[in-house]
């Protein structure tokens, strides 16, 4: 007897940015999708997301870019200063330099038009459906699919893709041993008008400031009209953050930047309405495939923000698993092990290297200076080198 419809559908839980890319990777191939989407309703709200070309460019395959353009800023690259001093250090170029190099833009966006050009590319999918308020809870497999539980009822699929995000509720089903712990660092982030921006970082670089047991990063987005603003300390808080909607006061992130130089502080000072989210960190899961049941970007992998990586890591799951599915006969229970083995080595490194720069960032004292000399004879071409692999990415790899 034909199987109904509905088992035939891949299921996944979460409708963020690796949820909807895989939901885009696979209606392309013409594959049935039901997310499962925790909230009632997207918010409009939220933070910048710097998208390199590594991700621009399965962003532009895919229709999605076109739906940035006059939303998304062309990055023109990175200016690295030092807080304390104001000095500026090195310069890592984007704009054209990127473009020739990847062969794609290195993009400063507003989350939500991200997540909204998204959903529309996903919606234009006949097969495309979503279920919002469903929060999926557990999951079990059988030879002949797999039944999630949500808060809803059951929903059964062929095969099952946990893109539920950093605080996972399924991962635990995958690797129940899977704990995150603090990083010891809070993100705090706000918008600022431009014209509160001191006029020496007007532009379209990112400005990410070094310092002592705190950083800060800034960068324009939705053409130039808001200044997206995250500074990040050394603070112990450790509270579960869920989204950006934890409202905090300036006066107890202001000290950190009290002994900093004018320039970037008054970016701090100038600033109100600020939210926090606490950095969690995860040890490499043991695996992240069960049969037809694999997982994808913070689910499977989470990295700190330094490299600004995160989302881009989940659109890449979402093209390599497509691609190895396509090889596969679009059978989960063949492609998502090698799935997992194209994409373990590749994420376990950006997450080191982001756990890696954070430390850098934060140097103080005789490091500190070494650093400062190191980068200050950097030239940005070998600066951009040193990136290549992370941005030079082919998903045919
Ligand atoms: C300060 C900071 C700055 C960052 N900057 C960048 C950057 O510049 N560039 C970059 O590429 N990355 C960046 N990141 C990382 C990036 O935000 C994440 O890696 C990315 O959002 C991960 O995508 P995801 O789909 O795995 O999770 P999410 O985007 O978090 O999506 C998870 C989705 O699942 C839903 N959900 C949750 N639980 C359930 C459930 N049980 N059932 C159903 N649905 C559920 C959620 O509502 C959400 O819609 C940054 C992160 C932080 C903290």
């Amino acid at each position: 007897m034909p199987k109904p419809k509905s088992e035939n559908q891949f299921l996944i839980a979460g409708g963020g940015i690796g949820g909807l890319s895989a939901a885009i990777a696979l209606g392309r191939m013409g594959i049935s999708i039901r997310v499962l989407e925790s909230t009632e309703k997207f918010s409009d709200e939220g933070a910048g997301i710097q998208l390199g070309p590594n991700a621009t460019k399965i962003l532009e395959q895919w229709g999605v870019l076109e739906r940035l353009a006059g939303k998304a800023v062309v990055s023109e690259g990175v200016a690295i200063g030092d807080g304390l001093t104001g000095q500026l250090l090195a310069t890592v170029p984007f704009g054209e330099t990127a473009q020739e190099r990847y062969g794609a833009p290195f993009l400063l966006a507003h989350r939500a038009d991200l997540h909204r050009a998204l959903l529309e590319v996903a919606r234009s999918y006949s097969g495309f459906n979503i279920k919002m308020g469903c929060e999926a809870l557990s999951f079990q497999q059988s030879p002949d699919g797999v039944t999630v539980t949500t808060r809803n009822g059951d929903v059964r699929g062929r095969a099952l893709i946990a893109a539920d995000g950093l605080w996972s509720r399924l991962r635990r089903d995958i690797d129940r041993g899977a704990a995150l712990t603090f990083s010891g660092r809070t993100a705090w982030r706000t918008w600022i008008d431009p014209k509160d921006m001191p006029d020496a970082l007007h532009g379209s670089w990112t400005g990410l400031w070094l310092g002592k047991k705190a950083h800060l990063v800034h960068y324009p987005v939705r053409g130039g009209k808001k200044i997206n603003v995250v500074a990040v300390i050394d603070e112990r808080w450790g509270s579960r953050s869920d989204g950006w909607n934890h409202e905090a006061e300036a006066d107890q992130l202001v000290p950190y930047y009290a002994e900093w130089d004018s320039l970037p502080a008054q970016v701090v000072r100038n600033a109100t309405a600020w939210r926090k989210w606490s950095l969690f960190q995860l040890p490499p899961l043991r695996a992240w495939t069960q049969g037809s049941v694999t997982a994808i970007g913070d689910t499977a992998h989470p990295v700190l923000p330094y490299l600004a990586q995160g989302g881009a890591m989940a659109i890449e799951d979402a093209a390599v698993l497509a691609r190895i599915l396509s090889e596969h006969d679009n059978d989960p229970w063949q492609a998502f092990r090698p799935f997992e083995s194209a994409r373990i080595g590749r994420t376990a490194r950006t997450s080191y290297e982001s756990r890696r720069m954070g430390n850098i960032y934060h140097m103080g004292g005789p490091m500190r200076m070494m650093r400062n000399f190191v980068l200050r004879h950097r030239s940005p071409e070998s600066l951009l080198k040193k990136l290549d692999w992370l941005y030079g990415f082919e998903v045919s790899d």
